[in-house]
């Protein structure tokens, strides 16, 4: 049998981790995978996080199974936190997910099979791993421009135009905040545009928001996916906390469906948990439990806050240095959306073979479509980088 497989393509990212740890250059910089860091180049874990871990391992006194939809408190705590007071909480399912790629999963097998010839549109660029899943399980699917490599910022125009062939029906994926891979993000007026877009054409909208709290704070980061939620009738939404909480290999994620009435809900509440038994039964909880320990405490919560205040303004102040530099190095604004753009990505806008320059010439290693993560830098790092950038005539 497994002499018919073939070889699978290596996972861009992870190679470039790969041939980063064997550069030998002691002034190589990492801006590859995207996992914060600190200016020491290290992945902490949160204070609240280890606190509320000693909390669990003290008081925890059962490994049962949840149920298939996770713990109901993770649940509650999460549509809170991602979506506030934008829907009733009775028209809201939610299941808990191995991260927010398994959320983004389910939903995708969620419109199998409530809508298998539903088109799935996705922004051009994306996070590579929604085309690999859309395309592995077989679905339509169409892109629609979003980035202007010429200024920076969101091709908005050529976004609306492109969403206006969307068929009723049709699903629109769409980035809740900080956008992956290129770090530029709808404004809160161009995000009302979308809805009245999406509500003439009857699309249904899909959330992915992995970064809430990385870019303009866990209010504002929700914004845009809180009106959203508000003006369809039906929404999906994929959160992750690998970020916000730091808890990347726990596997701690959620997938919500917004329905029309509570009826709907429940209808959809069971599915969920249907598709959770056909993939792999009941979702990992420790992380999940750590999450909901955090929110339903308020020392913890404060405390948990002020951290990830801490991580997203050192991030902000790393691109205002970087832009700075640049701005200095280049004589000229050009670079200013740097410090623009939100979230941990930016994309330089650059082509291949300069990416390539820069690793090879300078030990600077961003992924191929010139994304960079901004917590691989620090003060040190930011005029190297800022040079290397002018030197490979960018
Ligand atoms: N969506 C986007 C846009 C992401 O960048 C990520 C993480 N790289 C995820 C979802 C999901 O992350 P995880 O599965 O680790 O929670």
């Amino acid at each position: 049998m497994l002499e018919h497989l073939s070889e699978q393509p290596k996972d861009k990212i992870l190679s470039l981790s790969e041939a980063y740890r064997e550069d030998p250059r002691t002034t190589k910089v990492d801006l590859g995978v995207g996992v914060y860091k600190d200016a020491s180049g290290h992945t902490p874990v949160m204070r609240a996080v280890k606190a509320a871990e000693q909390r669990l391992v003290e008081q925890q006194d059962t490994k049962a199974y949840t149920g298939l939809a996770g713990d109901p408190q993770f649940s509650n705590v999460m549509i809170k936190l991602v979506l506030g007071d934008a829907v009733p909480r009775d028209r809201v399912a939610a299941v808990a997910t191995p991260g927010g790629t398994g959320a983004i999963r389910q939903g995708l097998e969620l419109i199998k099979l409530a809508a298998p010839d539903a088109t799935i549109w996705y922004s051009d660029p994306t996070w590579p791993n929604h085309p690999s899943i859309i395309n592995y399980l077989g679905m339509k699917s169409k892109t629609y421009r979003y980035f202007d490599a010429n200024t920076g910022n969101v091709n908005y125009v050529g976004m609306l135009t492109d969403l206006g062939a969307v068929m009723p029906g049709d699903v629109v994926l769409l980035h809740g905040c900080c956008h992956n891979p290129t770090g530029a993000n709808l404004t809160m007026p161009q995000w009302k545009g979308v809805i009245e877009l999406l509500q003439q054409k009857s699309a249904v909208p899909f959330i992915d928001i992995a970064y809430q709290g990385f870019g303009d704070g866990l209010e504002k980061d929700g914004a845009g996916t809180q009106a959203v939620a508000a003006a369809f009738d039906n929404v999906l939404i994929a959160a992750s906390c690998s970020k916000n909480f730091g808890i990347y290999r726990e596997r701690t994620g959620i997938l919500m469906a917004v329905a029309k009435d509570s009826d709907e809900c429940k209808i959809a509440q069971q599915n969920m948990a249907f598709l959770n038994r056909q993939n792999f039964s009941f979702p990992p909880d420790h992380g999940a439990r750590v999450v909901t320990t955090i929110l339903t405490d308020p020392e913890l919560r404060a405390d948990w806050q002020a951290e990830l205040e801490e991580v997203r303004l050192g991030m902000l102040d790393l691109r205002a240095q970087l832009a700075d530099e640049l701005r200095k190095r280049s004589n000229s604004d050009r670079f200013d959306f740097l410090a623009e753009h939100r979230g941990m990505f930016s994309r330089l806008g650059t082509t291949p073979d300069k990416v390539e320059t820069l690793r090879r010439d300078h030990g600077i290693y961003m992924v191929g479509d010139s994304r960079m993560n901004i917590a691989g830098l620090n003060a040190d790092t930011v005029p190297v980088l800022a040079q290397a950038i002018i030197d490979a005539g960018i």
